[in-house]
C-alpha cells in the first residue's frame, strides 16, 4: 500500500497553498478519471493530493468583447451541452461528445482532460521499460506493438499519441489557457500548451510545478456554420481515436476565407496543421484542394510497423472532414 496526503481547497487557492504544493511535489485532483487509474496501477504514484474541486473554477462566462471563459472545473457532459457552446463552437461540443463515456464525462473535468496522459499501454505496464514513466529505460513501443501510436511529431525517445477529443477542438479554436501558480497567474496558447516528446518525454505541458489550471479562453470566432468533428475508431463509442479531425471553414464568394486543421490520435499533442490551412485560402472547396491541403498535413508523416496505415487513414479523414464543413452542418 502507497500512503498519500489528502488536502481539500475551496474559494480562490491562496499563493501559500500553491507554493506549498510546489515544494512537495504535489498532484492536484478533481475529476480524477486518469489520475486514479495511474495510482493504481502504480504509474504515478502522488505523496500529496490536492483536491481543488471546490475552488472557484466552475462557471461558463460570456466575455464582454466576444469570446467564451470556461472554468477549469467544468465537467466535459456540461460543456458539451451548454447551449451558448453548442450554438457558438459546435465542433467543441461534437468533440466532447465522441470522448469517453457518459459516466466518464459526468466526471471529467476540462483541466483535467488538458492534464491525462496517453493510453500507450507500454506506459501503464510498470513491470517494462518506458522513457515517459521511468526517463532513459527506453522506449519498446518503437519496435513492438505500436498501431495506436504517433505518426507525427514523435521522436526516438517516445511515439506515444495524445488520447484527449476535446483538445482538438481548442486547438482548431485557438483556445488560450489561464493558470494560476506560485509566480501568479498567466496565460498559455493552446498551441504551445502541451510540449513535443523530445528527449523529456515525460515532460508533457508548459506547466511549472504546482501551476494549476484556473480556466480554457475561446476567441470570438467558433466557426459555427461550416464545421466538422469526425472521430475514426475501432468502435462506434467509448474508443480512442486512431484519427480524428476537427475542421472549420469560413467560406465566403464560392471561396475559402479562413481554415483550421487539427488533427487527434497521430501525434503527440492536438496537430494544428498551419501547413494544410494555408493551402486552403482563397480557393474554392473542391474535392481537389482538400487533398492537397491534407497531402500538405501528412508531409512529414514516419509510421511504424502496425501504424502506417494511419498515413492514408488521416489524409481521407481530413478530406472528409473538410466535405462535411464545406457542406454546412447545422
Ligand atoms: Fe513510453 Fe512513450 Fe515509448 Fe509509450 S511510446 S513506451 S509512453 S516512451
Amino acid at each position: 500500500m502507497k500512503l498519500f496526503s489528502y488536502l481539500k481547497v475551496s474559494g480562490n487557492p491562496e499563493v501559500a497553498v500553491l507554493e506549498a504544493a510546489g515544494k512537495n511535489g504535489a498532484h492536484y485532483i478533481a475529476g480524477g478519471t486518469n489520475l486514479i487509474d495511474l495510482m493504481k496501477d502504480d504509474v504515478m504514484s502522488p505523496a500529496h493530493l490536492i483536491d481543488v474541486n471546490d475552488i472557484s473554477c466552475g462557471d461558463i462566462e460570456k466575455l464582454p468583447g466576444g469570446g467564451v471563459k470556461i472554468g477549469a472545473l467544468v465537467r466535459n457532459s456540461d460543456l458539451a451541452n451548454d447551449p451558448y457552446i453548442r450554438q457558438n463552437y459546435p465542433v467543441l461540443s461534437r468533440a466532447l461528445l465522441s470522448a469517453a463515456s457518459a459516466q466518464l464525462r459526468n466526471m471529467a473535468t476540462v483541466g483535467g482532460n488538458l492534464m491525462q496522459r496517453t493510453r500507450c499501454s507500454y506506459f501503464y505496464d510498470v513491470a517494462g521499460a518506458c522513457n515517459k514513466r521511468q526517463p532513459g529505460s527506453g522506449c519498446p513501443a518503437i519496435e513492438g506493438y505500436n498501431r495506436m501510436h504517433s505518426i507525427l511529431g514523435a521522436s526516438n525517445k517516445c511515439i506515444a499519441a495524445h488520447p484527449s477529443d476535446m483538445c482538438v477542438a481548442l486547438a482548431a479554436l485557438d483556445a488560450v489557457i489561464h493558470t494560476k501558480g506560485p509566480s501568479g497567474e498567466r496565460k498559455i496558447k493552446m498551441a504551445d500548451f502541451h510540449k513535443l516528446p523530445g528527449s523529456t518525454p515525460e515532460i508533457e505541458t508548459m506547466l511549472a510545478p504546482a501551476e494549476l489550471i484556473t480556466a480554457v479562453e475561446l476567441p470570438a470566432v467558433g466557426f459555427n456554420k461550416n464545421w466538422c468533428y469526425l472521430k475514426v475508431r475501432d468502435r462506434a463509442s467509448y474508443a480512442f481515436a486512431l484519427v480524428s479531425a476537427a475542421t472549420c471553414l469560413e467560406i465566403s464568394g464560392g471561396k475559402i476565407k479562413s481554415a483550421r486543421i487539427a488533427l487527434g490520435g497521430i501525434a503527440p499533442k492536438p496537430w494544428r496543421s498551419v501547413e494544410a490551412e494555408k493551402l486552403l485560402i482563397g480557393k474554392t472547396p473542391d474535392e481537389a484542394t482538400f487533398r492537397a491541403a491534407a497531402e500538405a498535413a501528412l508531409k512529414s508523416a514516419k509510421g511504424y510497423e502496425h501504424n502506417k496505415f494511419k498515413i492514408e487513414m488521416s489524409k481521407r479523414t481530413i478530406v472528409r472532414a473538410l466535405k462535411v464543413a464545406a457542406g454546412g452542418v447545422a
